[in-house]
């Protein structure tokens, strides 16, 4: 936290920067030297340098950073960046009043990607009680007209939310009405601060107001269907991630004064005179040194740094204590709960008392199928996958979910180009046998040809995306024996039924006329009659499989749109190659359930079928899955099956997640976010290290599992993976890219790891 200013224009008297204990403001200069700003980050950068950080997280503030105005800040900005951005991605934040904003800040902030959180306490009423100029006037219309700024689409994305502090004489509702009109990304409520030599404002007998009035609040934004994400509320419920003043992770922010001194977390200027202090600075003092500052120190301790009180508590891992200022006594220090106590345990029982929020959830439809599952338990089957693998049930579950939009995707296509003969044949089988109409639809390779057809912009003619609801309804009718007949288009010179395989004859052109009749399927003219359970005719080349626990996995080889993952795949294999193969994913299989049976009763519950990848000296060993191919991985033919067994795990985990991410928001859609990781040189997206860490969070305990057994190299292979996977959740905790249920899920992740990393001991 750097305070660029350290003066403000406002002269709010809740304010703990001027009003409470701590008075060194006083003897700071008002505005930050070019040259401590040059130091500062420097010495910021010297850290992600030397710790290989991913992220840096700078929030400027004061006093009121916008004092600076538009060149002082652009100079700020500049020295920041070109001194950390060569180490670390630089996360830039600003908390302002708002009084000074305007269209060329913000096109600054636009600029350099700067988010942007405004204080604000609410209606005109609750605003204006402490939120006030020096001569007394209001400030409300001032902030309202800047956060209308930051509302406008070209600055929305420097639109970071509100901070708004609470006092329990305001009216609860209106304040969240006036949050809500607002339209922000994310609240922040806050407690005024307070100590136990200090304590808060308690108007009545009653012993919690402030869980009350949060309590009123949060009733009307669950009633509301929870428009707008409320850390305070989201942070309390279990595996909700923690905040500053919440949780125990350890606490991560220093601040830079504008004299360059180094200090602890601003708030606790609330508790005493120079209580922040550390007697470090800028110039002679590196952040290392400033971490080993016992008030620093202290706070990395997690539950072994509060009082005996809170170790007891039965909520510590939520409550934490509580914001560390709010624990101050003279006397005891701040070995003592906090002073709002009593307030936060009725809080978190309150949060309790309300079912789990549901993320953000795009619509699917399926159309006439009654398959799509009941609403799922989000937070239940978050935390199912979040244990590294998933249970049978809720793979069962996410493959029905994407049963459903593959349905839904089909039904475009007929709304696309009109009822035809296909989709009423499939409509027909869907009635008279819908086990069979359901095996294609299953088949990974359906939904990519959908898509293909509803992405194509070419108008009808040989560029066209071929129509695939013909052959989808002939596979369907030969797998129920059910007559049919139809024209159906031809692709890549064959005419592919999914599941089943192809029909590659000469002379086909451009579609020919199928029919099905029990046990057999004819083309057009006579020339071919075969049966697909018979041995292969000429002409056909059916879809082999491999038997393999829990059923048989498909070796696909022959599907046109199984050229979806990026890479080249192999042309059918030779029959000798496909039988090594067969027999090396029948022996991993068999691997998977030796090492991780709980991955592996993952993998029996959704891995339809393996395409092999065309083979490529300089990479030998590759593997992919494509978002749109649930149920099947690509991998490069490797004949050792103890390797293909990790790379199988590996694919199905991008499997499972992608199937995770096509029904809720892990992620917070389009920040721009770059994020290090251990794993790849070039920064990645937050929803790419969320894959990464995910698939290396089930390799991590492959390997730990065979380093119980002693294998060579096991343990050096599982501590290489549990580092990277660790940095890589600490990375996406600290980036705050993720929505609410994406902290769940990382945060639960994380305790996968840890109970990894014990069980590894
Ligand atoms: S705007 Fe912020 S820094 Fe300024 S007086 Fe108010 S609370 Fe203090
Ligand atoms: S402050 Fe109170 S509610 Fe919070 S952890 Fe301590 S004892 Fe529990």
């Amino acid at each position: 936290m750097l305070k660029v200013h350290s003066r403000c224009d406002l002269s709010c008297d809740h304010c703990y920067v001027y009003q409470h204990a701590d008075q060194t403001w006083r003897g700071r200069p008002p505005r930050m030297p070019p040259a401590t700003v040059q130091a500062a980050a420097r010495r910021i950068a010297e850290h992600a340098r030397g710790h290989d950080l991913p992220t840096v997280h700078v929030v400027l503030h004061g006093g009121e950073p916008l004092l600076l105005g538009a060149a002082g800040l652009r100079k700020v900005l500049a020295e920041l960046r070109t001194a950390i951005t060569p180490w670390a991605r630089l996360d830039l934040r600003m908390q302002t009043n708002g009084v000074l904003l305007d269209e060329e800040l913000c096109r600054l902030f636009i600029e350099y990607g700067v988010r942007v959180g405004v204080s604000f306490d609410g209606d005109r009423a609750a605003n204006d009680r402490h939120r006030v100029f020096a001569h007394g006037g209001s400030s409300h219309d001032h902030v309202r007209r800047a956060l209308a700024l930051l509302r406008r689409p070209e600055h929305r994305a420097s639109y970071a939310g509100i901070l708004c502090t609470i006092d329990v004489r305001n009216d609860p509702e209106r304040v969240y009405e006036a949050l809500l009109a607002e339209d922000p990304p994310r609240v922040d409520l806050l407690l005024p601060h307070a100590t136990w030599d200090h304590p808060p404002h308690r108007p009545g007998p009653e012993p919690t107001p402030y869980a009350d009035w949060l309590g009123r609040l949060h009733r009307r934004w669950v009633d509301d269907g929870r428009p707008m994400s409320i850390r305070m509320f989201e942070a309390l419920r279990p595996g909700g991630g923690g905040t500053e003043a919440f949780g125990l992770a350890p606490a991560d922010v220093l601040v830079i004064e504008a004299d360059g001194s180094w200090e602890q977390v601003d708030s606790l200027k609330t508790a005493y005179h120079g209580a922040a202090g550390t007697g470090f600075d800028v110039f002679d003092h590196s952040v290392d040194e400033v971490a080993r500052h016992p008030g620093v120190a202290v706070r990395q301790e997690g539950v072994a740094g509060l009082c005996a009180t809170c170790r007891a508590c039965p909520v510590v891992d939520r409550c934490g204590g509580g914001l560390y200022a709010h624990r101050w006594r003279t006397g005891t220090g701040f070995d003592n709960p906090s002073v709002y106590c009593a307030d936060l345990l009725r809080l978190i029982d309150t949060v309790d008392g309300y079912p789990p929020p549901v993320p953000r959830q795009r619509t699917a439809t399926a159309p006439g199928s009654g398959e799509w599952p009941a609403t799922p338990p989000v937070d239940e089957l978050l935390d199912d996958l979040a244990t590294g693998h998933g249970s049978a049930s809720t793979l069962a579950l996410l493959a029905a979910t994407q049963l459903s939009i593959t349905r839904a995707l089909l039904a475009a296509c007929r709304d696309a180009a009109g009822a035809t003969a296909a989709w009423d044949l499939l409509v027909h089988l869907d009635q008279v046998a819908p086990e069979a109409v359901r095996a294609v639809l299953a088949h990974p390779f359906v939904r990519p040809g959908l898509v293909h057809r509803l992405e194509s912009s070419a108008p009808p003619g040989p560029g066209a995306a071929v129509d695939p609801l013909p052959a989808l309804a002939i596979a369907a009718a030969l797998r129920a024996g059910v007559p049919a007949a139809l024209r159906v288009p031809v692709r890549a010179g064959a005419i592919t039924l999914p599941t089943l395989g192809s029909l590659l004859l000469p002379g086909l052109g451009e579609s020919a006329e199928v029919t099905v009749r029990p046990g057999e399927l004819q083309v057009a003219g006579g020339s071919v009659l075969l049966d697909p359970l018979a041995p292969p005719s000429t002409g056909w080349l059916p879809t082999r499989d491999v038997p393999v626990p829990g059923g048989r996995l498909l070796l696909e080889d022959g599907d046109p749109y199984r050229d979806c993952y990026g890479q080249p795949v192999a042309p059918r294999l030779e029959v000798p190659a496909a039988r090594a193969l067969g027999r090396t994913l029948a022996e991993a299989w068999r691997v998977v359930h030796r090492d991780v049976p709980a991955h592996a009763a993952a993998l029996d519950g959704g891995l339809r079928a393996v395409v092999p990848l065309a083979p490529d000296p300089a990479r030998p060993l590759r593997s992919a899955t494509a978002r749109h191919a649930f149920g099947a991985v690509a991998v490069t033919p490797h004949a050792d099956p103890e390797t293909m067994a990790v790379l199988l795990v590996h694919e199905w985990q991008h499997a499972k997640l992608g199937a995770v991410l096509d029904l809720y928001d892990l992620v917070e859609p389009a920040q721009g976010i770059r994020i290090r990781v251990p794993w790849r040189p070039d920064p990645r997206p937050p929803e790419g290290v969320l894959q990464g860490v995910y698939a290396h969070l089930a390799v991590t305990q492959v390997w730990q599992s065979r380093a119980a057994t002693d294998r060579p190299d096991a343990s050096a292979h599982a501590a290489h993976f549990l580092a990277w996977t660790r940095d890589g959740v600490d990375a996406l905790l600290a980036s705050r890219s993720l929505t609410a249920a994406g902290e769940r899920f990382v945060g639960h992740l994380r305790h996968a790891l840890e109970e990894t990393r014990v069980g590894s001991a």
